[in-house]
């Protein structure tokens, strides 16, 4: 029996704060609503302090991201230097900053090893668990939670508050409509990218119902649409491009050119290249329709290069030929500079050359938050004290990426999510300390 209050109309009755599995009494109780990396966090801090912990999800497990993070490699943060990876987060890299630096991505590779889970730093830098995977971090780290007292409750979903302040909480259950209340409330209900594994961004027009201060979910390290011919998609779709480098000029004349690689779709294209630049592509496209990206399809070559190359006479050889035997363009980069390029620039080697270099694509929306890898927008750090608390409501947290920020892919969003998870358990411990001083 978890300590909890029943529910008449309106009306909450405490039954008692006295965990029967643990024989454990608590001075206070905390909910944290939200089972990912973020919450799960939360609740590790929080349950080494005198107080009960409660995580409800609206899933029948929790950590179903955290494990779909894991599929294909699971790369939990980056070895890179510290302000080199603190930049990463762009405009919010001052917000993101003190819970980074206290839970830095060494610290977290420290935490890891605790679990018994070893990483290894790839070659890009990129830190990954040595089996590459989610599953067995998840378990050791649930199980650790277990045993701290930690409770858990699946299949509750969050759906707002009961009355006109924020003292109750309403979940619906299997079974039927809980009313649940805590001392304190850490929301870690993630951003609203593939929602069929629980963040679905439900809790946006709750929030916003109750005026707290919320920006609207967009996607992140997303696809980009861009209007490719019949012909070119049905052939090339689902094909990498690499190693490219693309580049953009945004409306300040600040280029920002990326190495690597990026996938052609039936819709436009997307993949790591693209995410990279996800940000500025979709502020683009919100201030002028659209976003024109330049890609080098052979960044380690110059120009004066492939002048020489072109220059050869091409004769009677096709264009695929010359192409191939001259500069090493075949398949899918030789289909893009046919997409893209007018037929008479192919006779003109100079003009060749430069589309070789600077191959102009023009993108024009992103692809919906579902599909993407993450989300930008939610709850904005001005609404957050030091401790992530709602200023406008005391007692109530929020972490993870229902806050607003965002970053590339590269082990930078699990960090943040983690770390600011951190916060937030630190923030409500620090706050039931001030209540019980003052
Ligand atoms: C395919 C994919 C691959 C990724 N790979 C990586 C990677 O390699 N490295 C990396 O750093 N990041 C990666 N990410 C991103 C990373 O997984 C997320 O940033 C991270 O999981 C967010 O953590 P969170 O705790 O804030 O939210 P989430 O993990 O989204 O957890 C939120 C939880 O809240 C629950 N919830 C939501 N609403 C309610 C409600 N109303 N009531 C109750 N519960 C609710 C959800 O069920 C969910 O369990 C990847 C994401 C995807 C989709």
């Amino acid at each position: 029996m978890i300590a909890k209050w029943l529910s008449g109309k309106n009306s909450l009755i405490w039954i008692k704060n006295v965990d029967n599995r643990t024989k454990k009494t608590y001075g206070k109780r905390v909910a944290i609503i939200g089972g990912g990396p973020a919450g799960l966090m939360a609740a590790e801090v929080l349950s080494r302090a005198d107080v009960r912990v409660d995580v409800y999800d609206a899933m029948p497990s929790v950590g179903r991201k955290f494990l779909m993070a894991g599929k294909g490699g699971m790369n939990i943060t980056h070895s890179e230097p510290f302000p080199l990876f603190l930049s990463r987060y762009g405009g919010h890299a001052s917000d993101l900053g003190p819970m980074l630096e206290a839970f830095s991505p060494a610290a977290l590779r420290g935490w890891l090893q605790n679990l018994g889970i070893d990483t290894f730093v790839g070659s890009s830098g990129r830190v990954f668990p040595t089996d590459m995977k989610a599953a067995p971090l998840l378990r050791a780290w649930l199980r650790l939670l277990r045993e701290a007292g930690v409770v858990f409750h699946t299949r509750h979903c969050w759906t707002g508050w009961v009355g006109d302040n924020t003292d109750g909480l309403i979940f619906q259950s299997p079974q039927g409509e809980q009313e649940i209340k805590a001392d304190a409330v850490v929301f870690a209900l993630g951003g609203a990218s593939w929602p069929q594994l629980g963040s679905t961004g439900n809790w946006m027009p709750i929030f916003h119902g109750r005026g707290i201060p919320v920006r609207t979910l967009q996607p992140s390290n997303c696809g980009f649409e861009a209007a490719w011919s019949e012909n070119f998609k049905s052939r090339y779709a689902g094909q990498p491009v690499k190693t490219v480098a693309i580049s953009f000029t945004d409306a300040k004349g600040q280029a920002f050119s990326h190495k690597g690689e990026f996938v052609i779709t039936e819709t436009g294209v997307e993949g790591g290249l693209v995410y990279s630049l996800s940000a500025l592509l979709r502020t683009s496209i919100a201030s002028t329709g659209k976003a024109l990206v330049y890609v080098d399809l052979l960044p380690d070559k110059g120009l004066a290069w492939l002048a020489q190359r072109l220059s050869r006479i091409r004769g009677k050889e096709s264009m695929s030929n010359y192409l191939r035997k001259s500069v090493g363009i075949d398949g899918v980069k030789a289909a893009l500079l046919r997409e893209l390029l007018p037929m008479a620039d192919f006779d003109n080697p100079e003009k060749l050359a430069l589309a070789i270099k600077s191959l102009p694509i023009t993108l024009l929306a992103a692809r919906p938050i579902e599909e993407a890898i993450s989300s930008a927008g939610g709850v904005p750090f001005s609404a957050l004290d030091e401790g992530l608390m709602l200023r406008s409501n005391p007692g109530l947290f929020c972490a993870g990426e229902m806050l607003d920020w965002e970053a590339p892919t590269g082990g930078y969003l699990l960090t943040a999510c983690f770390a600011s998870g951190r916060r937030a358990g630190e923030g409500v411990i620090d706050w039931f300390k001030g209540q019980s001083e003052g």
